[in-house]
């Protein structure tokens, strides 16, 4: 190994919202789902919350039989996004305000819900071509996030990197803990 490049750190985009979604693409990566890895990432201030990929909860087996019966596995596996909220919560961070970067998918209705209910108020998706089975479900979900206020990015992620800054929101979160 060529002991310049130890301790050097990888290129990273310039774009914060292509950084976090850099980080999304790799917590994807842990999923153990042979089909369709997601990754999902909280992010307030440019700061990680919290993070979530799909997979079965926490302590159900998951066997290779059970990932390979892929109507077994979408019946028992939580979506990377919910993951990320159920681990905020869990982790009594608050989600209010914050923007959810998904890799590599645009969130699923059920999805939409929990992130409504959540108060996450932007969600940044890499601005692939989506696949056509889940067509319905992702512009369903693009409609409640309309409704319910929440703004939908969809970000490129090859060619020339973006390098308009976006100004740090300095909003509280809306948690009352007096
Ligand atoms: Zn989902």
């Amino acid at each position: 190994m060529d002991t310049k490049s130890i301790g050097r750190p990888p290129k990273a985009p310039k774009h914060w919202d292509q950084r976090f979604l850099v980080i999304a693409s790799h917590v994807a990566g842990w999923s153990k789902d042979p089909s369709t890895k997601v990754g999902a990432v909280a992010v307030r201030n440019r700061r990680i919350l919290a993070t979530g990929y799909n997979g079965l909860p926490a302590g159900v087996d998951d066997t290779d039989s059970r990932l390979a019966n892929r109507e077994t596995r979408l019946k028992m596996t939580t979506h990377a996004e919910m993951n990320c909220v159920a681990y905020a919560a869990r982790s009594g961070v608050c989600l209010t305000g914050a923007t959810m970067y998904v890799w590599p998918l645009m969130t699923c209705s059920q999805c939409a819900a929990v992130l409504i209910q959540a108060e996450i108020n932007k969600v940044v998706v890499p601005d692939f071509v989506e696949p056509f089975r889940w067509q319905e479900s992702f512009d369903l979900a693009r409609q409640m996030f309309v409704e319910a206020g929440v703004t939908v990015h969809r970000v490129p992620m090859k060619g020339p990197v973006n390098q308009e800054e976006e100004p740090i929101d300095t909003s509280p979160c809306s948690l009352d803990v007096t």
